[in-house]
């Protein structure tokens, strides 16, 4: 059965423009539709319209209506939305979608949330998410990437996902990156590589690996602790992984709205693609 996995968002959490800032990207996305990006989030769509999402944006709307223009998603008949729903962790750009899959929007039934243990206490606890778990709307489902030898959720046959625990700033939950199908790797948000020593071995043995890019360099941060920022630079990563691109497509995502390769006519992007790795467009397309 053919799947496709979707890059349905491939901006940072507040996606770009965002909210508040007059910055020369965000102004140009206000009138340029094909400069927006959305809400850090994908998913995968097999030819039958099952659909699994990863992640639900606050742009869930706008990806929904983008779903829509392929006729196996449009074909779908089913109640629920997705069929399916894995949860990275909670920042916001990851979950606060979820207020459209409860009663006062798609008043979803019983549609399956995978999340760690922590993550699911998390949204059992807090309004307005603990009203999605009381009436039904969405049923938690716990896998947990914690010991990273956890058996993978299978959303239907031929669809795996094994979860994976990566180091991530945790306010309030822990942080999993996943691998669909041990063929595409997704991590849209990490400290750090070095924080994770299984990194180079993941990325390697995928065939796709989707990275976090959030910030190209410190030169995006004037002014801010590089401590704090909980996120690999673009610099880095392509020293990091630029061997590993002979096998396999490293394709970069999650996107700050200040980040350089947003625009793929910037000598940031070019110089990028030209050390071999790829950069995310709204709606790519993966063949698994
Ligand atoms: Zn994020
Ligand atoms: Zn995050």
């Amino acid at each position: 059965m053919p799947q496709t996995v979707y890059i349905i968002g491939s901006g940072q959490d507040g996606g770009l423009p965002q909210v508040g800032s007059r910055m020369k990207p965000d102004m140009a996305a206000r009138v340029d539709p094909l400069a927006v990006r959305l809400g850090p989030s994908i998913c995968v769509l097999d030819d039958e319209g099952r659909c699994f999402l990863v992640d639900v944006s606050p742009d869930i709307k706008e990806q929904e209506n983008r779903l829509l223009s392929l006729p196996g998603y449009a074909k779908r008949a089913m109640r629920n939305p997705f069929d399916g729903v894995l949860l990275t962790h909670a920042h916001m750009g990851h979950y606060a979608g979820l207020v459209h899959f409860g009663r006062e929007a798609a008043s979803c039934e019983r549609l399956a949330v995978w999340c760690t243990e922590k993550m699911a206490g998390f949204l059992s606890a807090n309004a307005p998410w603990d009203q999605l778990v009381s009436l039904g709307n969405i049923e938690l489902k716990v896998c947990d990437g914690r010991t990273g030898i956890t058996a993978p959720l299978e959303p239907w046959p031929g669809l795996s996902v094994r979860p994976i625990a990566v180091p991530h700033r945790g306010e309030y939950t822990d942080t999993i990156g996943i691998s669909i199908n041990e063929k595409l790797l997704y991590v849209p948000d990490i400290d750090n590589w070095d924080a994770w020593p299984a990194a180079r071995d993941e990325v390697a043995k995928h065939e796709v690996s989707l990275l976090d890019a959030t910030f190209y360099s410190a030169a995006e941060l004037p002014g801010r602790n590089l401590k704090e920022i909980s996120h690999p630079f673009i610099t880095d990563t392509v020293k990091k992984f630029a061997d590993l691109t002979d096998g396999s497509r490293i394709i970069l995502t999650h996107f700050n709205h200040s980040n350089p390769v947003c625009d793929p006519a910037s000598k940031e992007a070019r110089s990028v693609t030209a050390a071999g790795f790829e950069l995310a467009q709204e709606m790519m397309a993966i063949e698994l």
